[in-house]
C-alpha cells in the first residue's frame, strides 16, 4: 500500500513490480487450485454426473488413466463452468427480454486526473497498473450506478458487462443494457449524437468532445501525429465534407 512518508521500493520498480505481481498471483492461484483438488467431495464435484459419463463414453479413455480428475467450480474465475454460467445468464436475458437496447463501450483513459495525481514522479500510467485498475473499476461502478439508479436512459430491466485488456495494459468494458421501455426510432437521436455541443450550454461536454472525439490535427499541419505513415494519414483524414 501507499503510505505517506514511507519509501515503497516495490512500487518504484515498474516492470519488475509487474513481474512480482504476476508471481505472487500465481502463488495465490496455486493455493486455490490445491484447495479445489483436495476438497472435491466438499465441493460436491461428484454430482457432475454428465461430465463423468462423457469421459467414460470414450472407449480408450478411462478417468483412471488420465490421472486424478479435478473439476473447477463456477466460482473459479475463467473456469469453463464460470464462463458457462455467464453465457447462460445472457441467453436467459435475451430469451426473456429480447435484444438489449444499448451496447456501451467504456474505455480507460490514462490521463484521467484520478490516475495521474497518484502516479509517482517519472512514472507513466502503464508503470502502475495497481492505480489504473482501481480507478477504472470505481469509474465503471459509478457509470453503472448512473445508468441503473440514476436512470439516465429510463428504467433499466437488467444489465451485464465484461472487462477486457486486449493485452496492451489498459482495460475497457463492454456493457449491455436492457431497458424496461423499448427504444423507439425517434428516440435514438436523444441518446447518440455526433454534434459538437454548445460550449456555453455545457462546457465540460464541449471540452471532452474537442479533446477526445476529434481526430488530428495530422497531415501537413502535424506530420508527427501517430496516425501518419509515409506522409499520409492512415485514417484518411482530413475528409471531404458530405
Ligand atoms: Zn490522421
Amino acid at each position: 500500500m501507499l503510505r505517506e512518508h514511507d519509501f515503497n521500493l516495490f512500487l518504484r520498480t515498474r516492470q519488475l513490480f509487474h513481474q512480482f505481481l504476476v508471481d505472487m498471483y500465481i502463488k495465490v492461484e496455486r493455493g486455490c487450485l490445491r484447495y479445489i483438488a483436495l476438497n472435491q467431495k466438499k465441493l460436491r464435484a461428484e454430482n457432475y454426473i454428465h461430465l463423468h459419463d462423457t469421459i467414460s463414453a470414450y472407449d480408450n479413455i478411462r478417468p483412471n488413466d488420465i490421472g486424478k480428475m479435478g473439476i473447477l467450480p463456477s466460482t473459479f474465475v475463467n473456469s469453463p463452468r464460470y464462463l458457462q454460467e455467464y453465457t447462460q445468464d445472457t441467453f436467459t436475458y435475451v430469451r426473456t427480454y429480447g435484444r438489449p437496447e444499448l451496447f456501451v463501450t467504456f474505455i480507460c483513459n490514462p490521463s484521467w486526473q484520478d490516475v495521474t495525481q497518484d502516479l509517482m514522479s517519472g512514472h507513466k500510467a502503464t508503470d502502475e497498473h495497481n492505480i489504473v485498475v482501481r480507478v477504472f473499476r470505481l469509474k465503471v461502478q459509478k457509470l453503472m450506478n448512473v445508468v441503473t439508479k440514476g436512470k439516465v436512459f429510463g428504467d433499466v430491466q437488467c444489465h451485464m458487462y465484461s472487462i477486457e485488456w486486449k493485452k496492451r495494459g489498459l482495460p475497457h468494458a463492454h456493457i449491455l443494457i436492457w431497458l424496461k421501455q423499448k427504444l423507439l426510432p425517434n428516440q435514438i437521436d436523444n441518446i447518440i449524437s455526433t454534434e459538437i455541443s454548445d460550449p456555453e450550454e455545457d462546457k465540460n461536454l464541449y471540452d471532452t468532445a474537442i479533446k477526445n472525439r476529434i481526430h488530428g490535427p495530422c497531415g501537413a499541419r502535424n506530420p508527427a501525429s501517430p496516425c501518419m505513415q509515409n506522409g499520409k494519414c492512415t485514417k484518411k483524414c482530413p475528409r471531404e465534407l458530405i
